[in-house]
């Protein structure tokens, strides 16, 4: 699969809903480039390297990484160059790295809530001998923002809640008015689904304060400013909605 161009720096590998891949992104510097997520297993980051070097771009200098899930981290043994992860992520991906792949821990994880079954389906779908699984931390934490500088474009990295996990790292770039999010403006499958009011205002609070004008998802085509605000105004509307008693 061939990448696609967004502008001149921006590229992606699309996603795959089958495995629930998601979409892996290229920032192209004059110096160095960056990579979106690790994707999730050796053969996700193959694909995606064989697509950087089929356009004649050098593989990434740095792949920062979005949030702890398995489809976004579980690449992580595979990439080249430096990779960062927020401080959350890295204390996350510890944790998982002790998890057993077998169906009956797998279904255990399931039981306790570990783990969800939206997860365990995809990962055996992408992962059709449970052994292969890998899952190692990044190699630097970050906490706060960090910056880096590809020549002639840089990507402001900001560790922070989010709507989906509490791990996020969002990516900005400047030069390119475009926003890397993830998943998270997602709901927070982890906590039953979970749209929390306060997360979703501070949230848009933080989106808002960017002056992106292109928007990057982990697992949908890139939108613009009006369709992000307006989702988000959605997202309030849907969180605000008191919960029905159950009868
Ligand atoms: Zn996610
Ligand atoms: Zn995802």
């Amino acid at each position: 699969m061939n990448l696609t161009r967004v502008t001149d720096r921006i590229y992606y590998l699309p996603g795959d809903p089958e495995t629930d891949a998601p979409f892996l992104y290229y920032i192209r510097g004059d110096n160095c480039s960056a990579a979106v997520d690790a994707g999730q297993s050796r053969a996700h980051v193959q694909a995606f390297y064989n697509a950087i070097r089929e356009a004649g771009f050098p593989l990434p200098r740095y792949t920062l990484i979005t949030h702890w899930h398995w489809d976004h981290t579980f690449g992580l043994p595979y990439v080249q160059g430096e990779t960062f992860a927020s401080v959350l992520t890295q204390q996350k991906l510890r944790a998982v790295a002790g998890w057993l792949w077998t169906p009956e821990a797998m279904a255990a994880r399931e039981q306790s809530g570990e783990d969800i079954p939206f997860c365990t389906e995809h990962i055996r779908k992408a992962y059709p001998d449970l052994r292969e699984i890998r899952v190692q931390p990044a190699e630097t934490a970050i906490s706060g923002t960090r910056v880096f500088d590809l020549g002639g474009v840089r990507v402001q990295a900001y560790a922070r809640d989010s709507i989906h996990s509490r791990d996020a790292l969002m990516l900005y770039v400047p030069e390119e008015s475009a926003l890397f999010a993830g998943d998270a403006d997602c709901e927070d499958f982890y906590r039953g689904g979970e749209i929390d009011p306060a997360r979703v205002e501070d949230y848009t609070r933080f989106v808002r304060s960017l002056p992106f004008r292109r928007y990057f998802l982990g697992h949908a085509l890139p939108v613009g400013r009006p369709f992000v605000m307006g989702y988000l105004a959605g997202m309030r509307l849907r969180a605000a909605k008191p919960q029905l008693p159950m009868l």
